[in-house]
């Protein structure tokens, strides 16, 4: 029967499972632009126009490949408000789609095929390596979840850096100790920059068109420079092999001032729209490992991303959600400060991760989990308010990839059902990692007073708040243990300074 096929603005791919049996003489593809998603959190400009140029790009191919085409621009309804008035116009009795990548709207088109009696296909999408069902029986009869083993059997089910045997090349699975180094003390040196790209016509529109109609959203769009099409999403990628792998693994932790993008592949946003398939990067990935001798552990570091968080996290959502979004391990509550929408606070970590955030729409992941994530937590900010500004305030952000790694990752907020412990640090960590601290106005070793940093100030009231948690996990006695060599006054000025700045954290 006559098909209606559902292109949503993240499943960008030609050559789509949903595409697949498609009849150019009577089926019809629908793609729908829907001013609610930009508004449902309060997204950055830069977020909003890259959906729209990508989503407006692969329209142009879809017609230049002339597949029949509703394109819905500037929708005022939500994406399935939307779908149920043109399936009810145009009489649709068949729609096709991939299965979303977002469980909420998953859920949404299944209730309304049932609503409107409709014959419902939603394709597995064919973009990642591991189906829903595929992580499910791996998840079946554990009690916990680890990379690690998940990570290992994806090398060995996909033959990626494996003998013939299944073992790992080079001895060992993982790289790691070689991958967490700071930048030299006299800063990065010179850092081959990212691709830079064209703005076209259609891009320059949707630009205008961004800055005009969400005039109040945060972020800006001076320096708008994200692949937006497939030939731009595959230069991206060449480019990455060819300059910037090199570096990748051993800098891949580290932080400096006006360094946004490091050695990182900036690709996130490209894999997430599907402009590039993760078999490709590797592909690529492995090509350039021969072709310019890279090191195994800037190779394995970078794949272990790919094949294994990327792969990992979207199994985890799928088999936690809707828990997931309201998991709340310590119960916090409080607001996220003002000053995550302006980047205008003292101190100099959060400003910068900030201020490029602003910039750019992108942040490294070290940067999320370890300046603004690791603040969050000790601030005891409730969950919902930080996954919504990591969904609102990154290019890349899909609740897929957003949630897991925010309240999971980041937050702990589902008590650490796939980390081993909560990611917490000092200041003292910020200090061996990045350069911020030189031009701080707070010290990074002092642990109450005036010129404190807030974040080791917070540190140890969490660490003196949660001692029992702490002091019961191996992976984390050292950390009880270093609390224990403060004596009983200062730990006691320490909780003192940590209820000011947490009843004031808008003035930090
Ligand atoms: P690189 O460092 O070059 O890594 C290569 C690729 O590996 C990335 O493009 C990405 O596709 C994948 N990858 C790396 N780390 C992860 C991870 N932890 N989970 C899933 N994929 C990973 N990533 C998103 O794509 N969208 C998000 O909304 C997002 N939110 C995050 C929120 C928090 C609190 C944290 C700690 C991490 C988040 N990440 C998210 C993961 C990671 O920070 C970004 O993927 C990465 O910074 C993107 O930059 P890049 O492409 O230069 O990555
Ligand atoms: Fe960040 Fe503290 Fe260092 Fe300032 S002193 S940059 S607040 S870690």
């Amino acid at each position: 029967s006559k098909k209606l096929v559902l292109i949503l603005g993240d499943q960008l791919d030609i050559n789509s499972a949903a595409l697949r049996d498609f009849d150019q003489k009577v089926d019809r593809v629908i793609m729908i632009e829907s001013v609610q998603e930009a508004q449902y959190v309060w997204s950055h400009k830069a977020k909003i126009a890259l959906f729209l140029a990508a989503m407006r790009h692969f329209a142009h191919t879809l017609e230049k490949l002339h597949y029949p085409l509703t394109y819905i621009k500037e929708s005022p309804f939500s994406i399935v408000e939307t779908l149920r008035q043109q399936i009810l116009e145009d009489r649709v009795t068949h729609l096709v789609c991939i299965t979303p990548g977002e469980w909420r709207l998953k859920q949404e088109i299944a209730l309304l095929a049932q609503e409107l009696d409709l014959r419902l296909e939603m394709r597995e999408d064919e973009h990642f390596f591991c189906s829903h069902q595929e992580f499910e029986l791996w998840a079946a009869n554990r009690k916990e979840f680890r990379l690690e083993y998940f990570y290992r059997q994806m090398r060995k089910t996909h033959r990626i850096l494996v003998d013939e045997e299944g073992n790992p090349i080079g001895g060992q699975w993982n790289f790691d100790q070689d991958n967490r180094k700071p930048y030299p003390k006299k800063g990065p040196g010179i850092i081959d920059p990212p691709a830079s790209f064209e703005i076209d016509c259609i891009t320059k529109e949707v630009i205008d068109y961004v800055e005009a109609t969400y005039q109040d959203h945060p972020g800006s769009l001076l320096a708008f420079n994200w692949p937006v099409s497939r030939d731009q999403a595959l230069e991206a990628l060449a480019y990455f092999v060819d300059y910037r792998l090199r570096n990748f693994g051993v800098y891949q932790d580290a932080m400096w001032t006006d360094t946004p993008f490091g050695w990182h592949s900036i690709l996130s946003s490209a894999l997430n729209l599907k402009l590039l398939n993760p078999r490709e990067v590797i592909a690529s990935v492995l090509e350039a490992w021969k072709k310019y001798t890279l090191d195994l552990a800037t190779v394995e570091g970078f794949i272990r991303q790919i094949l294994g968080w990327r792969e990992f996290v979207r199994g985890m959502y799928y088999l936690d959600m809707p828990k997931m979004a309201q998991d709340n391990y310590y119960e916090h509550s409080r607001a996220l400060p003002n000053w995550y929408w302006t980047g205008e606070t003292g101190m100099s970590c959060m400003r910068d991760a900030i201020g490029q955030t602003l910039r750019y729409g992108y942040a490294h992941h070290i940067q999320r989990l370890m300046v603004t994530g690791n603040f969050a937590l000790l601030a005891e900010i409730l969950p919902k308010e930080v996954c919504d500004w990591y969904l609102a305030i990154y290019v890349d952000a899909i609740e897929w990839v957003e949630l897991p790694n925010t309240a999971g990752m980041a937050l702990f907020a589902n008590g650490g059902r796939f980390t081993s412990k909560p990611y917490i640090a000092s200041g003292a960590y910020i200090k061996r990692m990045s350069n911020y601290c030189n031009t701080c106005k707070y010290k990074p070793d002092i642990r109450f007073g005036e010129t404190a940093c807030p974040i080791t100030t917070l540190y140890w009231n969490f660490l003196i708040k949660h001692r029992a948690q702490f002091e019961a996990s191996p992976r984390t006695r050292l950390m009880t243990a270093n609390l224990n060599k403060i004596s009983q006054e200062d730990q006691d000025q320490i909780v003192l300074h940590a209820q000011q700045l947490l009843h004031n954290l808008d003035q930090l």
